[in-house]
């Protein structure tokens, strides 16, 4: 008999291994709190990913393959896959042990040293998921291990995988077609609401509560919006296809206080578990584009299919090439606390109010917000990036680490001094005033760059510069503002690195 683990994030239902029903071979499945609590987790997040498993192994039971489940209720559970593992090889069952490629570092070395330490025949597959394999980046970038440009990355993605091709060339003569792509949304657009679902997992909320895991965040465990089976995340898929994709692109960085998703796809948490491919997001995209009437534009679909053939893959193998140092990696030398209203939203700036209020409410926010408000707020704060990491590993429903912690120490932080980021993120106000509506409601003004109601993100911004100028001043995207700083005058630089200094030593009650 051959015992086949199946992590939470492993919901693939395409995979190989369920092809046909064979019986010497039993799946195992477990909920464990060892993973449910090693970071402070979204309460939406563990609920979702604990349903989507039970959904899971119920259709392999209704396919007819052996499925042995360890709930979080469980008493023969012990909180740990390698506790829970090495206890079913010694029931003598099983000769041999199959996994697949875990997503991350840690259970990938964890699972590593477990098989090693076993006298058992065992086999690591693929999981059969991404568009590329882990170590893409040593075909790509060859004896390179830095300046991974991810325009390089995407184009070879698009040639290898022929998207949105034409005869070896890129469609309509352009790889990338960003620069339609940064409007702020019309004040008279009307909003699509959100596609949710009516998911009443109070069942399980009750056995978390009993397992003494509360979770961070809000919850109405009664009804969970979010997919939590293959026919959901597939609706989910095909709606967006229909009503938000044609206007994806042109508003993927609008940011308003009317919406808490805009236009975007809320698809990856089904994404990160597998319940979706993105080989099938992508397909089912590009035939949303070419039999949509009327027909929308193709920079609304190029500059979505960039983001899962592009973005997604790239950080994945970007995790590949760098852990585990990465996780230390502190390029700045950061190291104050996060503010106490990242956990409850309770600031007077709008647009932190806006972004950290929604992500506590629905475990969600989308990149703009994670990026130039709430990122980029704690990179001119100087926040050690090991709060900020646990912080975005926890609050959001997609937050696994191979994809939360590159997008947050890497293209956020910076921390890992560029390899994924060519520069800091960071903005003053005028940034996120032009691409939202936060600042007409703020406590502080968004012109103002000293004083009592300025707003903060302005002296903070060029105090960040000045901290800095050593480690950024060679970077050729960085000199026009160092050029700005270095003409103001020294009275004018003076005030604004007071102000700075004062919001610093308040961080807590901006
Ligand atoms: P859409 O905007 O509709 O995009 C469609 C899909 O493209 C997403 O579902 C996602 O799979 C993919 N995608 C888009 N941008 C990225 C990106 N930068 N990296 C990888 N995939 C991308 N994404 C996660 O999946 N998990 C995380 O933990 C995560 N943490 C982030 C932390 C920070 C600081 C930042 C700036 C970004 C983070 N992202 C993360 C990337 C991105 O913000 C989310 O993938 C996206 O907001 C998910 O919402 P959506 O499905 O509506 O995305
Ligand atoms: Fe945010 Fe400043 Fe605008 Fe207020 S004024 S919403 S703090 S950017």
């Amino acid at each position: 008999m051959e015992l086949r683990l199946i992590l939470g994030d492993q919901l693939h239902p395409g995979h190989s291994w369920f092809s046909e029903v064979d019986q010497n071979v039993t799946y195992v499945m477990m909920e464990v709190r060892e993973e449910a609590s090693y970071a402070p987790h979204h309460i939406q997040k563990i609920l979702c990913f604990f349903a989507a498993m039970r959904h899971f192994a119920a259709d392999l039971r209704k396919s007819g393959h052996q499925v042995k489940y360890l709930s979080i209720s469980d008493s023969q559970n012990c909180h740990s896959i390698i506790e829970n593992l090495k206890i079913l090889l010694e029931t003598g069952q099983y000769s041999s042990f199959c996994y697949q490629e875990p997503d991350e570092y840690r259970l990938d070395h964890q699972l590593k040293e477990f098989v090693q330490s076993q006298n058992i025949q065992s086999q690591l597959v693929s999981s059969e998921h991404f568009l590329v394999r882990r170590n893409e980046f040593s075909v790509v970038f060859p004896g390179k291990s830095q300046g991974y440009l991810m325009e390089t990355f995407y184009r070879h993605i698009r040639k290898k995988e022929n998207l949105l091709m034409e005869q070896g060339k890129p469609m309509f003569g352009k790889w990338n077609f960003d620069a339609e792509n940064r409007k702020k949304l019309p004040k008279n657009l009307s909003l699509p609401d959100p596609v949710l679902f009516q998911n009443d997992l109070s069942h399980i909320q009750s056995e978390l509560s009993q397992a003494g895991i509360q979770g961070i965040g809000r919850v109405d465990a009664a009804n969970i919006f979010w997919p939590v089976t293959r026919d959901q995340a597939l609706q989910l898929l095909s709606i967006f296809c229909d009503r938000f994709l044609p206007d994806f692109g042109t508003y993927q960085d609008a940011m308003t206080v009317k919406s808490w998703s805009v236009f975007h796809a809320r698809i990856s948490f089904a994404l990160n578990v597998k319940l979706l491919s993105p080989s099938e997001v992508i397909e089912a995209a590009v035939s949303s584009w070419k039999n949509s009437t009327p027909a929308f534009e193709f920079h609304q679909l190029e500059g979505f299919v960039r983001q899962i053939a592009g973005w997604r893959e790239y950080m994945r193998c970007l995790y590949w090439s760098h852990m585990p140092e990465y996780a230390q990696m502190n390029f700045f030398q950061h190291h104050r606390k996060l503010p106490v209203w990242y956990w409850t939203g309770q600031t007077k700036m709008n647009c932190l109010s806006h972004a950290i209020g929604q992500s506590l409410e629905y475990a969600y926010a989308h990149h703009i917000q994670r990026l130039m408000v709430t990122g980029n707020f704690a990179l001119l704060a100087g926040i050690d990036p090991d709060e900020v990491d646990q912080w975005y590993l926890g609050i959001y429903i997609d937050a696994i680490e191979w994809v939360e912690i590159t997008n947050t120490r890497g293209m956020s932080q910076y921390a890992d001094g560029g390899l994924a980021a060519t520069k800091p993120y960071v903005s003053s106000a005028a940034y996120i005033d032009k691409m939202s509506d936060y600042c007409t409601q703020c406590h502080y003004v968004k012109t103002l760059k000293t004083g009592k109601n300025a707003c903060p993100f302005n002296s903070l911004y060029w105090s960040f510069l000045e901290s800095n100028r050593e480690k950024l001043i060679a970077n050729p995207r960085m000199t026009m503002m160092y050029r700005v700083l270095d003409k103001m005058s020294t009275e004018d630089r003076n005030a604004l690195m007071k102000q700075a200094e004062i919001y610093l030593s308040q961080l807590d009650d901006l």
